[in-house]
Protein backbone atom coordinates (compact mmCIF):
# COMPACT_ATOMS: atom_id res chain seq x y z
CA UNK A 1 0.00 0.00 0.00
CA UNK A 2 1.53 3.14 -1.11
CA UNK A 3 0.15 6.92 -0.51
CA UNK A 4 1.34 9.74 -1.57
CA UNK A 5 0.56 13.41 -0.52
CA UNK A 6 -1.27 14.02 2.74
CA UNK A 7 2.04 14.54 4.83
CA UNK A 8 0.06 16.79 6.62
CA UNK A 9 -2.28 14.42 7.89
CA UNK A 10 0.53 12.22 8.64
CA UNK A 11 1.84 14.47 10.73
CA UNK A 12 -0.85 15.19 12.75
CA UNK A 13 -1.57 11.29 13.14
CA UNK A 14 1.81 10.44 14.22
CA UNK A 15 2.05 13.05 16.80
CA UNK A 16 -1.35 12.07 18.05
CA UNK A 17 -0.05 8.48 18.29
CA UNK A 18 3.24 9.69 20.05
CA UNK A 19 1.74 11.72 22.77
CA UNK A 20 -1.54 9.19 22.78
CA UNK A 21 -3.64 11.83 22.43
CA UNK A 22 -5.89 9.78 19.34
CA UNK A 23 -9.76 11.05 19.25
CA UNK A 24 -11.82 7.94 19.17
CA UNK A 25 -13.81 9.54 16.02
CA UNK A 26 -12.70 11.03 13.09
CA UNK A 27 -14.41 12.26 9.83
CA UNK A 28 -12.32 12.96 6.28
CA UNK A 29 -13.69 15.26 4.31
CA UNK A 30 -12.45 15.54 0.61
CA UNK A 31 -13.00 15.03 -2.93
CA UNK A 32 -13.53 11.19 -4.16
CA UNK A 33 -10.11 10.13 -5.51
CA UNK A 34 -7.71 11.45 -3.19
CA UNK A 35 -6.70 9.24 -1.28
CA UNK A 36 -8.70 9.06 1.75
CA UNK A 37 -9.85 5.32 2.14
CA UNK A 38 -6.22 4.89 1.64
CA UNK A 39 -4.78 7.07 4.33
CA UNK A 40 -8.08 5.52 6.84
CA UNK A 41 -5.90 2.20 6.46
CA UNK A 42 -2.84 3.66 7.32
CA UNK A 43 -3.86 5.08 10.14
CA UNK A 44 -5.46 1.57 11.40
CA UNK A 45 -1.60 0.32 10.23
CA UNK A 46 -0.28 3.10 12.26
CA UNK A 47 -2.04 1.98 14.94
CA UNK A 48 -1.26 -1.04 15.11
CA UNK A 49 2.18 -1.44 14.00
CA UNK A 50 4.54 -3.49 15.93
CA UNK A 51 7.47 -0.82 15.00
CA UNK A 52 8.40 2.17 17.07
CA UNK A 53 5.91 5.14 16.58
CA UNK A 54 8.47 6.93 14.13
CA UNK A 55 8.87 3.89 11.79
CA UNK A 56 5.29 3.29 11.69
CA UNK A 57 3.74 2.11 9.47
CA UNK A 58 6.35 -0.25 8.93
CA UNK A 59 4.43 -2.30 6.12
CA UNK A 60 6.05 -5.40 6.96
CA UNK A 61 5.07 -6.66 10.30
CA UNK A 62 1.79 -9.07 10.68
CA UNK A 63 -0.42 -6.42 11.40
CA UNK A 64 0.40 -3.86 8.85
CA UNK A 65 0.59 -7.07 6.17
CA UNK A 66 -2.94 -8.16 7.47
CA UNK A 67 -4.16 -4.41 7.47
CA UNK A 68 -3.05 -4.34 3.82
CA UNK A 69 -4.39 -7.85 2.62
CA UNK A 70 -7.78 -6.78 4.14
CA UNK A 71 -7.54 -9.52 6.54
CA UNK A 72 -6.86 -7.86 10.29
CA UNK A 73 -9.39 -9.28 12.56
CA UNK A 74 -9.53 -5.81 14.01
CA UNK A 75 -9.57 -3.76 11.07
CA UNK A 76 -12.66 -3.47 9.80
CA UNK A 77 -14.11 -1.31 6.77
CA UNK A 78 -17.74 -0.83 6.07
CA UNK A 79 -19.26 0.89 2.48
CA UNK A 80 -22.68 0.59 0.56
CA UNK A 81 -23.27 -2.56 -0.78
CA UNK A 82 -23.47 -3.01 -4.21
CA UNK A 83 -27.44 -3.26 -4.66
CA UNK A 84 -28.15 -1.04 -2.10
CA UNK A 85 -28.04 2.74 -2.32
CA UNK A 86 -27.83 3.30 1.59
CA UNK A 87 -25.18 1.97 4.17
CA UNK A 88 -27.68 -0.18 6.23
CA UNK A 89 -28.48 -0.11 10.15
CA UNK A 90 -27.53 -4.10 9.62
CA UNK A 91 -24.15 -3.37 8.66
CA UNK A 92 -23.52 -0.49 11.78
CA UNK A 93 -24.63 -3.18 14.26
CA UNK A 94 -22.88 -5.92 12.98
CA UNK A 95 -19.63 -3.10 12.59
CA UNK A 96 -20.01 -2.23 16.34
CA UNK A 97 -20.31 -5.72 17.36
CA UNK A 98 -17.33 -6.56 19.43
CA UNK A 99 -15.90 -3.14 19.97
CA UNK A 100 -16.47 -3.51 23.83
CA UNK A 101 -14.43 -6.36 23.81
CA UNK A 102 -10.43 -6.70 24.06
CA UNK A 103 -8.85 -6.48 20.46
CA UNK A 104 -7.37 -9.68 19.20
CA UNK A 105 -4.21 -8.77 18.43
CA UNK A 106 -3.72 -6.43 21.23
CA UNK A 107 -3.61 -3.01 19.47
CA UNK A 108 -6.68 -0.66 18.30
CA UNK A 109 -10.12 -1.49 16.79
CA UNK A 110 -10.47 0.33 14.28
CA UNK A 111 -13.78 0.62 11.90
CA UNK A 112 -13.70 2.79 8.74
CA UNK A 113 -17.01 3.76 6.98
CA UNK A 114 -16.72 4.61 3.33
CA UNK A 115 -19.04 7.27 1.82
CA UNK A 116 -21.03 8.19 5.27
CA UNK A 117 -23.15 10.49 3.42
CA UNK A 118 -25.41 7.23 2.64
CA UNK A 119 -26.07 6.61 6.59
CA UNK A 120 -30.07 7.17 7.28
CA UNK A 121 -31.34 7.70 10.17
CA UNK A 122 -32.03 4.85 11.82
CA UNK A 123 -28.35 3.70 11.13
CA UNK A 124 -27.05 6.97 12.61
CA UNK A 125 -28.49 6.55 15.60
CA UNK A 126 -27.26 3.12 16.09
CA UNK A 127 -23.79 4.47 15.10
CA UNK A 128 -24.00 7.91 17.70
CA UNK A 129 -24.02 5.55 20.42
CA UNK A 130 -20.90 3.89 20.34
CA UNK A 131 -19.23 7.99 19.10
CA UNK A 132 -21.21 9.03 22.33
CA UNK A 133 -19.43 6.01 24.19
CA UNK A 134 -16.68 4.92 22.38
CA UNK A 135 -15.28 1.61 24.16
CA UNK A 136 -11.46 1.73 25.00
CA UNK A 137 -8.83 1.34 22.35
CA UNK A 138 -11.57 2.45 19.48
CA UNK A 139 -11.05 4.32 16.14
CA UNK A 140 -13.66 5.29 14.09
CA UNK A 141 -13.42 7.32 11.18
CA UNK A 142 -16.05 7.92 8.62
CA UNK A 143 -15.19 9.20 4.95
CA UNK A 144 -16.85 11.57 2.99
CA UNK A 145 -17.06 14.14 0.15
CA UNK A 146 -19.90 15.92 2.01
CA UNK A 147 -20.06 16.01 5.72
CA UNK A 148 -23.37 18.23 5.86
CA UNK A 149 -25.48 15.24 4.47
CA UNK A 150 -24.60 13.92 7.85
CA UNK A 151 -26.59 14.17 11.10
CA UNK A 152 -25.27 16.95 12.98
CA UNK A 153 -24.91 15.36 16.36
CA UNK A 154 -22.56 12.95 14.19
CA UNK A 155 -20.53 15.60 13.21
CA UNK A 156 -20.29 17.24 16.19
CA UNK A 157 -18.86 14.04 17.75
CA UNK A 158 -16.26 13.60 14.89
CA UNK A 159 -12.60 15.29 14.59
CA UNK A 160 -12.74 16.74 11.20
CA UNK A 161 -9.51 15.84 8.86
CA UNK A 162 -9.78 17.41 5.42
CA UNK A 163 -8.06 16.40 2.05
CA UNK A 164 -6.78 18.85 -0.67
CA UNK A 165 -6.59 17.41 -3.80
CA UNK A 166 -2.54 16.41 -5.37
CA UNK A 167 -0.94 17.99 -7.10
CA UNK A 168 0.07 18.03 -10.87
CA UNK A 169 3.63 16.52 -10.24
CA UNK A 170 1.99 14.10 -7.55
CA UNK A 171 -0.28 12.98 -9.75
CA UNK A 172 2.44 12.14 -12.71
CA UNK A 173 5.27 10.62 -10.23
CA UNK A 174 2.11 8.23 -9.81
CA UNK A 175 1.01 7.52 -13.14
CA UNK A 176 4.10 7.36 -15.03
CA UNK A 177 4.78 3.57 -14.49
CA UNK A 178 1.54 2.96 -17.18
CA UNK A 179 4.25 4.07 -19.63
CA UNK A 180 2.01 6.61 -21.45
CA UNK A 181 3.37 9.30 -24.23
CA UNK A 182 3.50 12.59 -22.55
CA UNK A 183 0.79 14.05 -24.65
CA UNK A 184 -1.34 11.20 -22.94
CA UNK A 185 0.29 11.39 -19.69
CA UNK A 186 -0.44 15.19 -19.83
CA UNK A 187 -3.94 14.86 -20.78
CA UNK A 188 -4.19 12.46 -18.03
CA UNK A 189 -2.84 14.47 -15.45
CA UNK A 190 -5.40 17.60 -16.68
CA UNK A 191 -8.51 15.53 -16.40
CA UNK A 192 -7.97 14.03 -13.17
CA UNK A 193 -7.90 17.78 -11.29
CA UNK A 194 -6.05 16.31 -8.90
CA UNK A 195 -7.60 12.96 -7.63
CA UNK A 196 -5.16 9.89 -8.11
CA UNK A 197 -8.18 7.67 -8.32
CA UNK A 198 -9.43 9.33 -11.09
CA UNK A 199 -5.86 9.86 -12.93
CA UNK A 200 -5.43 5.85 -12.41
CA UNK A 201 -8.86 5.03 -13.52
CA UNK A 202 -7.57 7.05 -16.87
CA UNK A 203 -4.17 5.74 -17.43
CA UNK A 204 -5.49 1.85 -16.87
CA UNK A 205 -7.62 2.28 -20.20
CA UNK A 206 -5.97 3.43 -22.82
CA UNK A 207 -9.14 3.00 -24.91
CA UNK A 208 -10.61 6.23 -22.64
CA UNK A 209 -7.34 8.19 -23.26
CA UNK A 210 -7.78 7.68 -27.54
CA UNK A 211 -11.70 8.29 -27.32
CA UNK A 212 -11.19 11.80 -25.75
CA UNK A 213 -7.58 13.07 -25.77
CA UNK A 214 -8.67 15.55 -27.82
CA UNK A 215 -12.05 16.01 -26.55
CA UNK A 216 -11.79 20.13 -27.38
CA UNK A 217 -11.38 20.25 -31.09
CA UNK A 218 -13.34 16.97 -31.46
CA UNK A 219 -16.16 18.41 -29.68
CA UNK A 220 -16.05 21.92 -31.78
CA UNK A 221 -16.03 19.52 -34.78
CA UNK A 222 -19.66 18.23 -33.65
CA UNK A 223 -18.43 14.82 -31.69
CA UNK A 224 -20.20 13.88 -28.85
CA UNK A 225 -23.20 16.30 -29.27
CA UNK A 226 -25.25 13.32 -29.81
CA UNK A 227 -24.28 11.08 -27.70
CA UNK A 228 -27.05 9.67 -25.88
CA UNK A 229 -25.55 10.76 -22.37
CA UNK A 230 -27.79 10.26 -18.99
CA UNK A 231 -27.72 13.52 -16.89
CA UNK A 232 -24.87 12.51 -14.42
CA UNK A 233 -22.40 11.27 -17.51
CA UNK A 234 -22.95 14.32 -19.37
CA UNK A 235 -21.84 16.42 -16.19
CA UNK A 236 -19.20 14.40 -16.14
CA UNK A 237 -18.14 14.63 -20.02
CA UNK A 238 -18.49 18.46 -19.71
CA UNK A 239 -16.00 18.39 -16.26
CA UNK A 240 -13.64 16.69 -18.73
CA UNK A 241 -14.10 19.48 -21.44
CA UNK A 242 -13.41 21.99 -18.69
CA UNK A 243 -10.49 20.50 -17.91
CA UNK A 244 -9.11 20.97 -21.77
CA UNK A 245 -10.73 24.61 -22.01
CA UNK A 246 -8.70 25.25 -18.60
CA UNK A 247 -5.93 24.45 -20.67
CA UNK A 248 -6.61 25.68 -24.14
CA UNK A 249 -8.89 28.78 -24.12
CA UNK A 250 -8.99 29.59 -20.37
CA UNK A 251 -11.36 32.79 -21.37
CA UNK A 252 -14.14 29.60 -22.73
CA UNK A 253 -14.11 28.11 -19.31
CA UNK A 254 -17.13 29.87 -17.53
CA UNK A 255 -19.40 28.98 -20.77
CA UNK A 256 -18.62 25.35 -20.18
CA UNK A 257 -19.22 25.75 -16.86
CA UNK A 258 -22.46 27.52 -17.67
CA UNK A 259 -23.84 24.78 -19.38
CA UNK A 260 -22.68 22.38 -17.13
CA UNK A 261 -24.92 23.67 -14.15
CA UNK A 262 -27.66 24.14 -16.84
CA UNK A 263 -27.76 20.55 -17.64
CA UNK A 264 -27.61 20.09 -13.70
CA UNK A 265 -30.44 21.73 -13.35
CA UNK A 266 -32.43 19.59 -16.11
CA UNK A 267 -32.12 21.17 -19.26
CA UNK A 268 -32.04 19.34 -21.81
CA UNK A 269 -29.14 17.59 -22.16
CA UNK A 270 -28.66 17.57 -26.70
CA UNK A 271 -29.95 20.85 -26.89
CA UNK A 272 -27.58 22.57 -24.46
CA UNK A 273 -24.31 20.95 -25.52
CA UNK A 274 -25.32 22.25 -29.41
CA UNK A 275 -25.77 25.59 -27.70
CA UNK A 276 -22.41 25.25 -26.02
CA UNK A 277 -20.79 24.04 -29.13
CA UNK A 278 -22.08 26.82 -31.24
CA UNK A 279 -20.38 29.28 -28.27
CA UNK A 280 -17.16 27.93 -28.43
CA UNK A 281 -16.12 27.67 -31.96
ZN1 LIG B 1 4.06 -2.49 10.91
Amino acid sequence: MELIGHNKQTEIFLKAIKNEHIHSSYMFVGQSGVGKRLFALKIAQMLNCSEEIYKRPCGICPSCKKIEMGNHPDVMTISVLEDKSWISIEQVKDMIKGLQMNTIMNGYNVRIINDAQFIKEEAANSLLKILEEPPKNTVIILITPSPHSLPRTIISRCVTVYFGVLSDTEIKSKIEKYGLEKDELDFVVSVAMGSLGKAIQWAEDKKLIDEYKNVFTDFKKGKFVNSKYERNEAVEFLNLLASQVRCYEPEKLGMVLKMRNYIMRNTNIGLTLEVLRQNLT
